[in-house]
């Protein structure tokens, strides 16, 4: 990749790049460390990637589409209808390689009726770009339709009535590689409680079709704690080595 690109992309998630002082200046790229690791660990060079238009083979049946987002916008199987502004069904390319999960809408999503446009969102969005995948060349959603008031974390009742519709999310789309971002994704699609710092670094295979999944922390776990962003660099070489075929 184009030294200025990566930089860009990297500037983007907030990852620090630092050239090591006995290497000759014109190599020109140098490791790629976080300000919270030691210099001497070196992550993988990125292929070069380009950010990615949207795909447009078609998968699900576009009246299989309208049916499901009806149904999710007309839904009181759980308490939280009744406090929600409006369902966050998903957005993104329909016929994606990708399918990235988070846990439910936060006060920003639940406005705009779209996952992850708030802070997290826009960091997701840099995670993305980091690849070389634009945001609308994947498919976004998250276990729960309707915001949890507060944003607390989603009742297993909540989860258990919202589950049929991510099933049928995912069956439509038939992605390459399941992305879950946080632990509350995590745990429910994975039906485990171990902790995303054991569950990522892992492939896993989720539900029938047995997709592939991978686990990284949440982006606005990452607002929190910047320093993990290194390990999400990696995770994201990982995805992007899967969704090419590495
Ligand atoms: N966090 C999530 O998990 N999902 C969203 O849509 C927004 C924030």
């Amino acid at each position: 990749m184009n030294a200025g690109r990566r930089q860009q992309y990297l500037d983007a998630m907030g990852i620090t790049r630092y050239v090591l002082r006995d290497e000759p200046a014109a190599a020109g790229d140098g490791q790629i460390v976080n300000e919270a690791e030691p210099p001497t660990v070196a992550h993988q060079e990125m292929p070069a990637v380009e950010v990615q238009p949207q795909q447009t083979e078609e998968k699900g049946g576009a009246e299989a589409w309208d049916v499901l987002k009806a149904e999710v916008a007309a839904c009181t199987a759980c308490e939280l209808h009744a406090s929600r502004t409006r369902t966050v069904f998903g957005v993104g390319n329909e016929s994606a390689e990708l399918m990235i999960v988070g846990e439910a809408p936060g006060a920003d999503e639940d406005r705009q009726g779209e996952p992850f446009v708030g802070r997290a969102g826009q960091l997701l969005t840099a995670m993305l770009h980091a690849i070389g995948l634009a945001r609308d060349a994947v498919y976004i959603a998250n276990v729960l339709k309707c915001r949890p008031p507060g944003n607390r974390n989603p009742s297993v009742a909540e989860v258990a009535a919202c589950q049929p519709f991510l099933r049928r999310q995912l069956a439509l789309i038939r992605p390459k590689v399941m992305l879950a971002v946080g632990g509350i994704a995590a745990h429910n699609l994975l039906d485990t409680d171990e902790a995303v710092g054991r569950l990522r670094n892992r492939v896993h295979f989720y539900g029938e079709e047995r997709t592939p999944l991978l686990v990284t922390y949440h982006p606005a776990y990452l607002l929190r704690r910047p320093e993990e962003k290194a390990k999400v660099w990696q995770d994201l070489q990982k995805l992007h080595g899967m969704l090419h075929g590495g």
